[in-house]
């Protein structure tokens, strides 16, 4: 029998947005006054978002996050601000401006405006930044798609520091909403399956994925998506790890499953196309290395950590 030797793929890489430093303290979200305390914090720091930009401040190729309170609201009319947490005794905060105050601020040298995906992709920004990046993203999204009652259709109003919003007519609390997306590797001894969507790069594969349904376990979303988009039916399914996804409000949970068909049929709906590929031919993807020049997804993603952890470790992933 040959053993697969164990790659050396080098250190494992940063997930991106995941591992926040922040604590929350939901706890003072009710109390105006510590509110109050923490806007005025010598240390108080903000992110500004607009849509699915980020605004930051330009310091060459890399950018600078964090602004003051002050500094922020000089940037244009704040529509929605919310409380972060703190970090060690620093608050932090995200402050949501309008589409077209961002439009505006684009033209300032001062000023760098991308969005948060190629903020993590190229790490413009410390990687300690990322995660309430994250948390800023989809909470100030969340309040820009809600301002209305989903109960009754009359206007909310934010309460808890920007966790929750009130409807002024039928008294419904609305609560921000995280959307689970499973992702994840089919696995037939020394192969797996990555597929294509028509909005990748030309050379990018990466995991299966879809949005978990109402009623469903995760391991039976793995399986239904993977019957879906790819004609395979899954046996055992092993949960593998997660990660915010604030584009807008997902969380992605990382599984590898266990293929009891090798046929594919592909649901061109979906995918563009999706295939067998060996660990070999997997881990010069991730090293970016392939003869075709066939990539993986990037470090940040979950994806690249789940393909990697099967290239490492072969099956005994599905244990
Ligand atoms: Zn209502």
């Amino acid at each position: 029998m040959i053993v697969s030797a164990r790659p050396d793929l080098g250190p494992p890489p940063r997930l991106g947005y995941a591992a926040s430093p922040i604590d929350r303290v939901a706890a003072r979200r009710g109390d105006a006054a510590a509110m109050q305390k923490f806007c005025e914090h010598e240390h108080a720091g903000v992110y500004v978002i607009g849509g699915e930009f980020v605004v930051l401040k330009a310091l060459g190729k890399q950018g600078e996050p964090l602004f003051t309170p002050a500094e922020a609201r000089a940037l244009g009319p704040v529509r929605d601000s919310v409380f972060l947490g703190l970090i060690e005794d620093a608050p932090r905060f995200g402050f949501g401006l309008e589409a077209q105050a961002i439009e505006s601020l684009k033209t300032r040298d001062d000023l760098k405006i991308t969005d948060l995906r190629s903020i993590a992709v190229h790490g413009i920004v410390g990687p300690q930044h990322l995660p309430p990046l994250a948390e800023a993203k989809a909470l100030v999204g969340w309040h820009a798609r809600h301002r209305f009652c989903s109960n009754c259709g009359a206007p909310t109003k934010v309460e808890q520091a920007g966790w929750r919003r009130d409807c002024s007519s039928c008294g419904a609390e609305h609560f921000p909403r995280t959307d689970p997306v499973v992702i994840m590797l089919v696995i037939a001894g020394e192969r797996a399956v990555l597929g294509r969507s028509r909005r990748f790069a030309p050379t990018m594969w990466s995991c299966l994925a879809g949005f978990a349904e109402p009623g469903e376990t995760i391991e039976e979303a793995v399986r239904r998506e993977v019957l879906e988009e790819a004609g395979i039916a899954c046996g055992r399914v092993k949960y593998f790890g997660s990660q915010p996804w604030p584009f807008p409000s997902s969380i992605m949970i990382g599984c590898h499953a266990e293929a009891l068909s090798e046929n594919l049929v592909i649901d061109r709906a979906e995918l563009e196309d999706a295939r067998w590929f060996s660990r070999e031919e997997l881990a010069l993807m991730l090293k970016r290395q392939h003869p075709q020049g066939l990539t993986a997804p990037p470090p940040v993603a979950i994806a690249h950590h789940i393909v990697r952890s099967f290239v490492e470790d072969g099956g005994d992933v599905l244990r």
